[in-house]
Formats: C-alpha cells, sequence, structure tokens
C-alpha cells in the first residue's frame, strides 16, 4: 500500500500529525500502532474512565482546552514518611532526569484535571477514534532506502515521510538498509545514551464519604524511604461520594519490580490508612509506563540525530521519540516539527 505519511504510534504527538494531514488534501496518512491510541492520555476503567496516568494542566492553560469538564483542585501535600523523597521518585537510579512530573505537583497550588482529557482532546482534534485510519500491528522493519514499513504480520506499507512517536531507542532495533552506516553508527551511540526510569501505576475509583470541607483538595501523599514501595499517592475527589487514587511505584535497575508488586501497593495503602475499612474499591487497574522519566542528553547530540534521519524522510516528533519532556499543552499546541508534511 502506497502512503504519503505514514504515523508510527497514537499518542497525542501522533494524534496532532493525523489531523494535520488530514486537514490538507490529498495527503494519505495512515496510523501504525500495536497499542491503545491516546499512548499515555488513553482511558481506562470499565464504569468510570479515565486516564491510566494521573495527567494535571495548569489552571492558566486550561482555558485553552474547550469543553473539557476540568475541576481545578487546591493541593494539600502530606508527608508520610520523610527521606530522601526525590531519589525515591526516581528509581534510586543514578542519573539525573529531564523532569519529575509527580514532585512538580508538589510545588503548585492548584492542579486541574479530567477524567475525559483524552476524548476531549480527540474532540479538538476532530477526531473519531473509530474512523482513524489505522493498521492495529506492531513494526517489524523500517526500509530506509527504498521508505518502506514492514509491520509483523508482513504488512507493507510505502512512504514518502514516516512520522515516528514511538520511544527513540526502539527504533534502531527496526531501521534496516540504511544508505550510510554513519546513520546506524550515530543512532547506535545515541541510543547507548538513552536511559529512564519507569512507573508502575496502580488505580483505584473508590467510594467513600468525604467530609464536606475537605471535599474539593487534591490529596498528595509522599513516602520517602524504602520501607514502603509506594512514594507517590494522589487523591482526586470526583464529588462528594467518589475519588480516583493514583498509587506510584518507580523502577529501575538500581532498584527492580517486585514481583506481585500490584497486591504490595494496596496493602501498603491499608497500613498509610488511605484505604480503610470504610473504602469501597468500585474498580482498580494496573499500569506499567516504562519510559516515565528520561535523563537529560545534550540537546545537539539529539539535533543530530533528527537532522540525519530527515535527510532519509523520518522525522521524530512526541515525548518518547524526541526524548524531551513536552507537557500535553506544548505538544498540542506546537506546531510540528518544520516541513514535516
Ligand atoms: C508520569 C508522567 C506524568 C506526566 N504528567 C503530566 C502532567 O501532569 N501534565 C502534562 O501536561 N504532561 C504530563 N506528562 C507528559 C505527557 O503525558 C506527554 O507529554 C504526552 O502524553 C506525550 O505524548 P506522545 O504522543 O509524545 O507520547 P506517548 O503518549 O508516550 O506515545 C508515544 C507512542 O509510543 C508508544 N509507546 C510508549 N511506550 C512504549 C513502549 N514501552 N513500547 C512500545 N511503544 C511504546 C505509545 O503507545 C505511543 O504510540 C506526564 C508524563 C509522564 C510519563
Amino acid at each position: 500500500m502506497k502512503m504519503n505519511v505514514v504515523i508510527v504510534g497514537s499518542g497525542i504527538a501522533a494524534l496532532k500529525t493525523y489531523t494535520t494531514a488530514y486537514n490538507r488534501k490529498n495527503i494519505d496518512t495512515l496510523i501504525v500502532d500495536v497499542n491503545p491510541i491516546g499512548g499515555l492520555l488513553a482511558s481506562i476503567g470499565l464504569i468510570y474512565k479515565y486516564p491510566i496516568a494521573p495527567i494535571f494542566i495548569d489552571q492558566d492553560a486550561v482555558t485553552l482546552f474547550h469543553n473539557c469538564n476540568f475541576a481545578c483542585h487546591p493541593i494539600e501535600v502530606h508527608i508520610l514518611k520523610e527521606g530522601n523523597i526525590l531519589d525515591k521518585v526516581k528509581g534510586f537510579a543514578l542519573f539525573d532526569v529531564q523532569r519529575l512530573w509527580l514532585y512538580e505537583l508538589a510545588k503548585k497550588k492548584i492542579a486541574c484535571f479530567s477524567l475525559q482529557l483524552y476524548e476531549c482532546i480527540l474532540k479538538m482534534l476532530n477526531l473519531n477514534a473509530g474512523t482513524i485510519r489505522r493498521v492495529h500491528d506492531s513494526i517489524r522493519k523500517i526500509d530506509v532506502v527504498n521508505q518502506v514499513v514492514t509491520t509483523s504480520q508482513g504488512f507493507i506499507l510505502k512512504y514518502e515521510n514516516l512520522i515516528y512517536t514511538w520511544p527513540l531507542d526502539l527504533l534502531i532495533k527496526t531501521i534496516t538498509n540504511t544508505k550510510s552506516s554513519s546513520m546506524l553508527t550515530l543512532l547506535n551511540s545515541v541510543t547507548a545514551r538513552l536511559k529512564y526510569v519507569s512507573i508502575y501505576i496502580r488505580s483505584y475509583i473508590i467510594y467513600e464519604r468525604i467530609p464536606e470541607e475537605k471535599e474539593q483538595k487534591l490529596k498528595l501523599y509522599f513516602h520517602g524511604t524504602r520501607a514502603s514501595r509506594v512514594h507517590t499517592i494522589i487523591k482526586i475527589p470526583m464529588g462528594k461520594y467518589k475519588a480516583l487514587l493514583y498509587a506510584l511505584t518507580s523502577y529501575s535497575e538500581y532498584y527492580p519490580l517486585l514481583p506481585g508488586i500490584g497486591d504490595k501497593i494496596h496493602s501498603e495503602l491499608r497500613k498509610h490508612r488511605i484505604i480503610t475499612s470504610s473504602t469501597q474499591v468500585l474498580d482498580y487497574n494496573d499500569v506499567n509506563v516504562v519510559y516515565g522519566f528520561l535523563n537529560i542528553l545534550p540537546r545537539e547530540v539529539l539535533k543530530e540525530v533528527c537532522e540525519e534521519l530527515r535527510k532519509h524522510n523520518i522525522v521524530l516528533f512526541g515525548r518518547v521519540a524526541e526524548w524531551k519532556e513536552y507537557d500535553v499543552p506544548s505538544l498540542l499546541f506546537k506546531g510540528l516539527p518544520q516541513n514535516t508534511i
């Protein structure tokens, strides 16, 4: 199949590219991804849909999002146990990371949250998940010279432009038939420098009677020692009787993930009395965010990779492809990289 634009991935960067291409005439565009549409913003939950990761928008940026039903809450920070919270959030990794999202939240007074962030962003981009042209498959190889993507199930897609939004370190595993060995050498050397900390998230919808005066507060709990696996708990009120809970633990090569971590998190929530005998759990979910926090790389190194790939009509776009900790508004409202489409 011949396409003008093939987009690898289906997170917000991919959807933004798709809508930009769709709105220009004669641009045949196709998304290829094996993962659910929405990336980190995708919704989970059977009865109540909510974002897989706790994503907040600053109060002054909320007006840019139309009909998203944001609720802005004052933040109340609780320290369950003093210690080195920063190190623990970082999974005791020995390298520095670009942004520590959860810790940034603690410094804010107010944060805004929408249960329907993904659905609302789709609407803002004029997209309907059911009608997006998409191949639900993984990528086996990208033939750089012939500009062809082959999917795991053998689907062959010839492209004029390839927009790559998947994690940058996975690109080297799929790229083949490069024109120059210098491109491979460059990609290999950059990939070797990419490091990240992963996050395991257990989330709950709970039912409990919340005291009237505390109703609207977003509660943020930190635990800073190894005595507990969880480092951050976020409790977001959903009206009078319900709340959304996110409990997070980080892991890395320096602090591996334990088997049965979901159950461990649950018992820690009981121990810290976040979940009590009067709490009714309506739903819960577990998510593994592999690329939780990204390490810092010199911008010129990444720029060089982007420029080299550009020569072969491959464009890197988005948080994990550009290895740049964008927030949602900057991805959604920034233009695509120049001359992408
Ligand atoms: C823990 C955390 C908290 C955040 N908090 C906020 C916040 O409060 N406010 C805010 O504005 N932004 C926040 N962000 C950033 C925001 O989520 C991103 O900017 C945005 O979702 C990036 O969209 P994207 O399309 O570039 O990447 P993604 O949504 O990550 O998608 C990229 C593509 O890569 C694929 N992919 C991802 N991981 C893998 C893998 N392991 N294997 C194969 N494919 C993979 C995805 O399926 C998708 O197709 C947070 C990010 C994290 C990690």
